[in-house]
């Protein structure tokens, strides 16, 4: 099936590694010209002269818990391609731990990085999106359904995610513009790596060990990929999804069970 994407134009942010990463580089083999978006510039720099022999793939860095980065991330997407179709917000960091060892800045800064920055990028992005008839997908989390006690910013955040998405899909019908939401569970990616290290060392058990009890744990048969993610932003990104508008879907092996 042709996803007929191919010479459109993408911003994906926390795109220098893990999910947004691997999002970009699925958009570059389908043919997308994509400004990667991350805090790092030697990191997306690099990636982006790699993914520029598939398409066009610039790099921009920024870090967009500041409020006018998503003005500049928009604009140089604009300067670049003259036209911007997709929007892919992926980039989020929220702090782990016990309630009560979490401080008001801690939930302040993973509000500014993935709550305030999807919106301002959202917000940066529409005036474009409006003139393509683009698209926009938000990467949130299966945290945001299911909540956990080491996870009170995460699972706000990704709750509020939700609402969001939802609520911007009547404005975005009005003005030709699709939005929809993709919950990851547990990815393969760095975050996870470290996280299962940890594990590992609290219960004083091997990596491999604490691999075995998460999956138990999960009630899930693997973690995902991150390409896997990649594959399911460019799939609903296509005019083919054409009626899929304002949807949460999850893509966890099967962990969230809630309706
Ligand atoms: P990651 O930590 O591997 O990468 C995060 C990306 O965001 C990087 O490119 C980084 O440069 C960028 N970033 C971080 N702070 C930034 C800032 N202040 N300004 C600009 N960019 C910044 O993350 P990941 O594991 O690939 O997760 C990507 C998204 O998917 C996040 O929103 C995360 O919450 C969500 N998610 C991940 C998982 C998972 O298992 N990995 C599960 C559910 C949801």
């Amino acid at each position: 099936m042709d996803l007929e994407i191919g010479g459109k134009t993408a911003l994906v942010t926390g795109a220098s590694r893990g999910i947004g990463l691997a999002i970009a580089e699925k958009l570059a083999q389908a043919g997308v010209n994509t400004l990667l978006v991350a805090r790092s510039a030697d990191e997306i720099d690099a990636h982006a002269k790699r993914l520029s022999r598939q398409t066009k793939s610039y790099a921009h860095a920024a870090d967009l818990r500041a409020p006018d980065a998503a003005e500049k991330a928009v604009a140089a997407a604009l300067a670049r391609f003259g036209r911007l179709d997709f929007l892919v917000n992926n980039a989020g960091a929220t702090k782990r731990g016990a309630f009560a060892a979490l401080t008001d800045d801690d939930f302040l800064d993973g509000f500014a990085l993935k709550f305030h920055g999807y919106v301002r990028m959202t917000r940066a992005a529409w005036p474009a999106l409006k003139t393509a008839g683009g698209a926009i997908v938000n990467i949130v989390g299966a945290g945001g359904r299911t909540a956990a006690g080491d996870f009170t910013i995460g699972g706000s955040v990704n709750a509020a995610l939700y609402n969001f998405t939802k609520a911007i899909a009547q404005p975005a019908t009005a003005d030709g513009i699709r939005v929809n939401a993709i919950n990851p569970g547990w990815i393969e990616t760095d975050r996870l790596k470290g996280r299962l290290a940890q594990s590992a060392k609290d219960k004083g058990v091997s990596e491999a060990e604490a691999r075995q009890a998460a999956l138990a744990d999960l009630k899930v048969a693997r973690f995902g990929r991150p390409e896997e993610i990649g594959e399911l932003v460019c799939l609903l990104l296509s005019p083919r999804m054409a009626y899929v508008h304002g949807a949460l879907i999850d893509c966890d092996g099967g962990m969230t069970r809630a309706l």
